[in-house]
């Protein structure tokens, strides 16, 4: 198979990991595609900009079994691997022809955790040092991986992701029998967030949702400690596909439904949204049987439960306050703070935002 076939079909498996953060934008880059199909997509470059960027694995082929996962070793499939230099090669060659900014770099498991990390290693290696490039590099840490490769990965990459999949321990091992979630995920993960704190560079992570019988609850607590406690910069969140993963696996049958998985990872998007924008916590979600609602979306939910908190004035409140308004995001509460320096605002018309939030927003505010 030439370079171009083997990085397609890499391309394509690739595209179940989201956790890249080379995206700014809130159209979330990683569910786009561009036009070749899955494996170049275009991204908003972090600095203004936009760019396209190639995804791909260095082997389909994994020693691993998560049960969720197309790609593990139990499973009939062809595999396929492309060598660190032909890959970068690849990448340079297309780089000169295309607007590419950069790199998602992942594999799948060849004999263990730190062979495979070498491999990813030397592909950014190659591209830094032999080609020059200067651009972005995400590299995807092993489950397992060492600290001496991970620190390698991490000096070669401008940020890593390694997934946590599962809130806690129960969940991984009913997903994978050959992975600690402590050791291998949990361990690592603390001391990528020790060499993110000294460096500066992202650590984002990813939850496969709906594979096992994980609450939206246990999700959003893990979620909370991930902010709060390691520093993460941005996690994602992939409803598991019924028919890729293991027929027997415990959540299939219960919790990947149709467009109802859809609708659940957009809620805790919407949550991560939140408590990374809004000054939202744990604390403020509201959960049924530990599920946010498919109904309503978390904030509304949040304002349904806290009449007493409104109206909110909207000429002296503060920016907090004014987040917690439906309708209002980070955008119109930066504009209202502005406007009202120069003037009282009597109604949003006065702040030109479309009518449909003015409607919805003005319900919950006093002018006076
Ligand atoms: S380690 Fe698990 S999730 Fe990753 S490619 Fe292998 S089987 Fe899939």
């Amino acid at each position: 198979m030439d370079t171009q076939s083997a990085v397609e079909a890499l391309a394509r498996d690739a595209q179940y990991d989201l956790s890249c953060a080379c995206g700014t934008s809130r159209n979330d880059d990683h569910r786009r595609r561009g036009a070749e199909g899955r494996w170049l997509y275009p991204v908003t470059v972090p600095g203004g900009g936009t760019g396209i960027m190639l995804k791909t694995l260095l082997t389909n082929s994994c020693t691993n079994d998560c049960r969720y996962c197309p790609l593990r070793q139990q499973r009939d499939y062809p595999r396929v691997a492309v060598a660190p230099e032909k890959l970068a090669r690849f990448f340079m060659d297309l780089r000169t022809k295309r607007k590419l900014v950069g790199m998602f770099l992942s594999s799948g498991v060849l004999h263990s955790a730190d062979h495979t990390m070498q491999r990813l290693i030397d592909t950014a290696r190659i591209l830094r040092k032999h080609h020059g490039f200067t651009g972005y590099i995400h590299i995807k840490i092993i489950p397992g991986a060492s600290r001496e490769a991970i620190r390698e990965a991490f000096a070669l990459s401008n940020a890593v992701s390694l997934n946590i999949e599962t809130p806690g321990a129960r969940h991984y091992s009913r997903l994978s029998a050959m992975k600690d979630y402590h050791s291998d995920i949990i361990e690592p993960m603390k001391y990528i967030s020790e060499l993110s704190r000294s460096t500066g560079k992202h650590q984002t992570t990813q939850f496969i949702v709906g594979a096992s019988d994980e609450t939206d609850r246990e999700i959003l607590a893990y979620l909370w400690r991930l902010y709060q406690g390691l520093g993460v910069y941005r996690i994602y969140f992939s409803s598991y596909q019924r028919g890729l993963g293991d027929p027997s696996i415990p959540g299939e049958s219960e919790t990947s439904d149709g467009e109802q998985r859809f609708v659940r990872e957009h809620r805790l998007y919407q949550a991560d949204y939140l408590v990374r924008s809004y000054g939202f916590t744990f604390d403020d979600f509201l959960f049924t049987d530990g599920s946010l609602s498919l109904e309503k979306d978390p904030k509304q939910l949040w304002a349904d439960a806290h009449p007493e908190f409104f109206p909110v004035a909207v000429n002296s409140a503060g920016k907090t306050s004014l987040l917690r308004v439906p309708g209002i995001g980070p955008t119109l509460a930066a504009r209202i703070l502005k406007v009202r320096k120069e003037q009282t605002i009597r109604d949003l018309g006065e702040i030109r935002i479309p009518r449909h939030l003015a409607e919805k927003a003005g319900r919950y505010l006093r002018f006076n």
